[in-house]
C-alpha cells in the first residue's frame, strides 16, 4: 500500500512517545550533557598516543618510524624523529619522536594510522568534546596532549587492550628467555676456550635481560648496544 512505510514509522514513535511515560526504556534520547549514554567499545574519534610507566612523554611506546605519518590519507601527522635513542619495553635501543603532531582538524578518523603501526603505539580514542575558538593551534595536538596511559586504553577498549597486552608480554618473554640463551650459549664458549671468549661473555652478563636475541650460531646480535638490522630500517 502507497504510505505503508510512513505509517508504520508514525506508529512507532507515537509508541515510543506514550510508551516512554511507562516504560524508561522506550525513552530514546537523553538529558545531554547532564545525562550520557555509553559509548560502544568500537567507538572512535582521533588517535592518541600509548605511553607505560609514569612518565607520559619518556614511557611513549612510539619509535618514530613514521609510517603512520606516510600512510596518513590527509597528511595530518607530522613527526621528526630523535638523534639518539632509548630502550623500548623489551631493551632493544629505538629511537622517540622528538616531535609528534597531529592536526584533528584535518583527521578524518580513519584509523589507518592505528591499523599500520608495528609497535601498538597509537590507537583511536573516544573522546568528542573537543571544541574549540582556536582553529589552528588549539586543534593541533603535540605528543604532549596525545599521551595517554595504558590505563586509560583498557578503559575504553577493553577488549582490544587485553589482546594488545597479552601480545606484548609474549614478546617480552620471548625477549628474555633469548637473553637468557645468549648468555648461557656465551658462557658455554668462555668454558670450552677461556683464552677466546671472555669478551663475548663479559657483554653478554652485562647486557643481561635486555640483551637483544641471538643469532642463529648464538653470538648475540647487536650486543653492543647496536639495534639488529631490521630495526634500524623501521626506525629509518
Ligand atoms: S585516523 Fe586517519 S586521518 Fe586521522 S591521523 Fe590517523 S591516518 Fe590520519
Ligand atoms: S607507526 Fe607507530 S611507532 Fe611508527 S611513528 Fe607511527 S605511532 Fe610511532
Amino acid at each position: 500500500m502507497l504510505g505503508e512505510g510512513i505509517i508504520q514509522g508514525l506508529v512507532e514513535t507515537a509508541r515510543n512517545f506514550f510508551g516512554s511515560y511507562v516504560d524508561k526504556d522506550r525513552l530514546t534520547t537523553v538529558q545531554y550533557p547532564e545525562e550520557r549514554q555509553p559509548l560502544p567499545e568500537a567507538a572512535r574519534v582521533f588517535p592518541f598516543l600509548l605511553y607505560d610507566g609514569d612518565d607520559p612523554v619518556a614511557g611513549l611506546r612510539c619509535v618514530a618510524c613514521q609510517i603512520c605519518e606516510k600512510e596518513c590519507p590527509p597528511r595530518c601527522i607530522h613527526i621528526d624523529k630523535s638523534k639518539d635513542k632509548k630502550p623500548d619495553f623489551v631493551g632493544k635501543q629505538q629511537f622517540y619522536p622528538a616531535v609528534f603532531n597531529i592536526d584533528v582538524s584535518v583527521c578524518m578518523s580513519c584509523q589507518i594510522c592505528v591499523e599500520v603501526c608495528p609497535f601498538d603505539a597509537i590507537r583511536m580514542d573516544n573522546a568528542f568534546e573537543l571544541s574549540t575558538t582556536d582553529r589552528f593551534g588549539g586543534l593541533l595536538y603535540t605528543k604532549r596532549e596525545l599521551a595517554k596511559s595504558n590505563e586509560y586504553y583498557q578503559q575504553i577498549h577493553p577488549t582490544e587492550a587485553a589482546e594488545c597486552d597479552e601480545r606484548r608480554a609474549k614478546e617480552l618473554a620471548d625477549a628474555k628467555a633469548k637473553a637468557a640463551a645468549a648468555a648461557a650459549a656465551a658462557k658455554a664458549a668462555q668454558a670450552a676456550n677461556p683464552a677466546a671468549a671472555p669478551e663475548s661473555a663479559t657483554q653478554a652478563s652485562k647486557n643481561g635481560a635486555a640483551a637483544p636475541a641471538p643469532s642463529a650460531n648464538g653470538s648475540a646480535t647487536g650486543a653492543k648496544g647496536e639495534p639488529a638490522k631490521s630495526e634500524t630500517k623501521v626506525g629509518q
